[in-house]
């Protein structure tokens, strides 16, 4: 502020001195004086006009101007100049700051597994996420500003985004449902802001899935006990009200006792898989030699061929043969269980006079494979991707007869999951099955 009254008053002095100047040569006082006083207000005028255009030339930067240098440097308009630079630069910084703030959140957004979408108070698209754009089948540049309920067809969607009652969300079908492979959706609307909307959806199939496999387990589970305990309880009732002789009396309580086993087996299945499935997997610090494997095999298959037989001779012709004498790391007891659940249906399965082969051998890659393979009835193709499901069965009366509970392939599918194992299925209906566990070179220990 000094400076520039000084200035102002250098530039009149100046003036004054030059008029002085200019009518000194005249000698007389009076022209001397107004040559000064001209002089003086020609020197403010200058001033003044340096001044307004310095003033000119900071407001066209201000319009125009580049931020990162100033205007002017000196004076009052230089530091009015370098302030509002500083200013400007401080703000330019703020956005900066908000605008990579957004971004984060945005990509957080963006990350999300559930999808998210915005809309305004029209109900137009104002941001969504790719998950957002997937479920609904929307593009998250083109379908901006569009009309959501004009994008989004689904009827029951149609009625709960009109109704303005959110408090509750949807499940609707997702855009790639069909009828062999549902996918469903969770959709909840939240109203915020000044009659905005924020729409959350989420991927529900597999949980609904789930959902559907728990409910249809607990049926199929109640299903399998309710029989053999019908029949249980009708034969209790025929003993307490019939008199009957201790041939008939024998004869039932058998009867009773294969019941009895039924669901004992059952019982012990199901707690089979619960382990398998609530437990982590084996570690491979133990194993089992393949040859005690083969021989443990052979002698439950023998004796369970010797079963169903009625002469107690074993119904079938079996041959077990081993050229890999290393060791399955893992754990043993579900080793056994999984290979001899695959023996035990190749026996029960195949008719009396068939041959069942069980062998082991060590793969050109160092992977060890178990195989088993009989002579029975095979399997039609469209039944084999489904074999390992739960209580699944192509010949139900023929796996009742024989003490099967539908358990005993998933059994094996989880056991060959657990120890990373691969299980195989190749069928010929009418000429017989193989079933193979291929386990990888991790699961081997090859002897010295
Ligand atoms: P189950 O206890 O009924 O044998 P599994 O899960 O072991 O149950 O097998 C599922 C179904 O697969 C069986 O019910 C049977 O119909 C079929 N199956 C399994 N192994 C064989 C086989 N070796 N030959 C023919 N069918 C088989």
């Amino acid at each position: 502020m000094f400076f520039r009254f000084f200035s102002f008053i250098a530039c009149q002095l100046a003036g004054g001195l030059a008029g002085w100047y200019a009518t000194s040569s005249t000698h007389t006082a009076t022209s001397e004086l107004v040559g000064i006083l001209a002089g003086v207000v020609l020197g403010g005028v200058a001033w003044f006009l340096l001044d307004i255009s310095r003033g000119a030339r900071l407001l066209h930067w201000l319009r125009v101007g580049d931020a990162s240098d100033v205007a002017l440097r000196t004076g009052l308009w230089g530091e009015v100049s370098d302030r509002t630079r500083r200013l400007i630069r401080a703000r330019e910084q703020m956005t900066l700051e908000s605008q990579h703030r957004l971004q984060d959140f945005l990509s957080a957004l963006q990350a999300s597994p559930n999808g998210v979408l915005l809309l305004d108070a029209q109900g137009q698209i104002e941001w969504l996420n790719q998950t957002a754009a997937l479920h609904f089948g929307l593009d998250a540049q083109r379908d901006l500003l569009q009309h959501l309920g004009n994008l989004v067809r689904d009827p029951g969607f149609a009625r709960y985004f009109a109704r303005r009652d959110y408090r509750q969300g949807l499940i609707m079908p997702g855009r790639e449902n069909t009828a062999t492979r549902p996918v469903k959706l969770s959709v909840h609307l939240y109203p915020y802001g000044e009659g905005r909307l924020l729409l959350l959806s989420s991927d529900i199939t597999a949980v609904e899935q789930a959902e559907a496999m728990r409910r249809d387990f607990v049926a199929n589970v109640s299903h399998e006990i309710r029989t053999p305990l019908t029949v249980l309880a009708g034969f209790v009732e025929t003993l307490q009200t019939l008199p009957l002789n201790d041939a008939e009396r024998e004869r039932y309580l058998a009867l009773m006792a294969q019941q009895a086993g039924r669901m004992q087996t059952l019982v012990h299945d199901l707690l089979v898989l619960s382990r398998l499935e609530g437990s982590p997997p084996p570690s491979d610090a133990e194993g089992i030699a393949v040859p005690t494997l083969m021989h443990q095999l052979e002698q439950d298959g023998r004796a369970l061929s010797a079963v169903l037989s009625p002469t107690c001779e074993p119904l079938h012709r079996l041959v077990f043969e081993t050229s890999l004498s290393g060791e399955i790391m893992g754990a043993p007891s579900e080793l056994l269980s999984a290979l001899g659940n695959l023996v035990s249906n190749a026996i029960r399965y195949t008719p009396s006079g068939g041959q069942i082969e069980v062998r082991a051998r060590l793969l050109a890659d160092d992977r060890a494979e178990f195989s088993v393979s009989d002579t029975g009835p095979g399997i039609a193709p469209e039944h084999i991707p489904r074999l390992t499901e739960r209580f699944y069965r192509v010949d139900l009366s023929r796996s009742r007869d024989t003490g099967g509970t539908g358990l005993g392939l998933a059994i094996v599918k989880h056991v060959a999951q657990r120890h990373g194992a691969e299980l195989t299925i190749q069928s010929t209906p009418g000429k017989g099955s193989v079933f193979r566990i291929i386990f990888p070179s991790s699961r081997v220990r090859l002897s010295p």
